[in-house]
């Protein structure tokens, strides 16, 4: 009989990639659009796998539910898992399971073209363009040569991120609370604070966890050089929005980009990021490649099948 994987807030994309996947599987694949909560949580009933993204809840009150429909395993298709109480699902004997890299290229190679989009102007000069103003008043952008670039969370996001940045020819801090492993000699380690003092442009490519929550609050903001560029493609909450925006319209920060936000998409039409002044802003797309999509579900579906045959692969342990 085919082992039977429950599917959470998928998209067209998503069903695509699995699908194809799956023809050397052979698992029962159930699709379900909406996000996991505790309203649905009972089609998790005689599934032998529940699988679901970021904007999925996973909370203790979830986990129990899916627990006693019998669920062993939730198989994350992504790798920040910020939205899963991990102690709670190890209480009630569900295993976790992540992807824990499936786009780095993706993910640095977006990080590299929001980058270019703020220097260069490109979405205001195609509006422009779209509209019949050919001036180029205002679009005056800048070199990436030459800028000092840090990045904060020197893991494998950070570091294709850094090699790109290099390849401009900027210089490149790096910041990150464990120890770093082959430091490329192009990459100087700082601490938290010299960083942001020195960087032109800073990229966070750190997880969400306790200690990144807030990271960038106002006080690490107003310590970013004047005319600095933010760029966070990590999880929202490590910036402090308000304060973000705060720092853009007053003119401390030249422009940001963010393409997470506290809340997964949709974002309230209030949110401060989507009215502050150059702040370019993407609704959580950084990942989203075709190789990344096909890459995600060769492992979502190795990690099951190791689980299913009694051996664990990308397990994620309560802290
Ligand atoms: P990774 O685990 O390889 O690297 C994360 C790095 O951050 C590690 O080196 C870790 O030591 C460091 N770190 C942890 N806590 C820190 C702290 N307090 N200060 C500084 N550094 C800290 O992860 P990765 O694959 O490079 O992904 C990084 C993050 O990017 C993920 O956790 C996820 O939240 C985000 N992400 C976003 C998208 C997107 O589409 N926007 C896609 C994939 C991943």
């Amino acid at each position: 009989m085919a082992y039977t994987i429950a599917f959470f807030g998928t998209k067209p994309y998503d069903e695509a990639s699995f699908n194809d996947k799956n023809k050397e599987y052979g698992f029962e694949l159930r699709y379900y659009k909406g996000h996991l909560n505790k309203h649905n949580v009972i089609l998790t009933q005689n599934v032998d796998a529940v699988c679901i993204f970021v904007n999925d809840t996973a909370d203790a009150e979830v986990l129990h539910m899916m627990a006693d429909n019998g669920v062993k395993l939730l198989a994350l298709r992504c790798a920040g898992y910020n939205n899963v109480d991990l102690k709670a699902a190890a209480d009630c004997g569900i295993t976790v399971v992540r992807v824990p890299a499936y786009s780095p290229y993706a993910v640095a190679e977006y990080t590299v073209a929001l980058m270019l989009s703020l220097n260069r102007k490109i979405p205001r000069a195609t509006w422009r363009t779209r509209d019949g103003n050919f001036s180029l008043h205002g679009l005056l952008g800048f070199d990436m040569y030459g800028k000092t670039v840090g990045i904060i969370g020197f893991g494998k996001i950070g570091r294709r991120a850094a090699e790109l940045f290099h390849a401009f020819g900027c210089p490149i801090l790096a910041y990150d609370s464990n120890p770093i492993a082959q430091m490329p000699d192009y990459v100087q380690q700082t601490s938290l604070d010299e960083l942001l003092r020195h960087a032109d442009v800073v990229s966070l490519h750190c997880p969400l966890v306790e200690s990144t929550r807030g990271l960038m609050n106002a006080e690490r903001i107003s310590m970013m050089k004047h005319r600095a560029i933010l760029i966070n493609t990590s999880r929202g909450p490590v910036v402090d929005s308000q304060a973000l925006a705060e720092a853009l319209n007053s003119g401390h920060l030249a422009a940001a980009a963010a393409d997470v936000f506290e809340m997964e998409p949709p974002i309230p039409r209030e949110h401060p990021l989507l009215n502050a002044k150059n702040c370019l802003v993407t609704p959580h797309i950084a990942f989203a490649s075709e190789e990344s999509m096909l890459r995600r579900a060769e492992i979502v579906f190795d990690n099951l099948y190791a689980f299913l045959h009694g051996e664990q692969k990308n397990v994620i342990l309560p802290r």
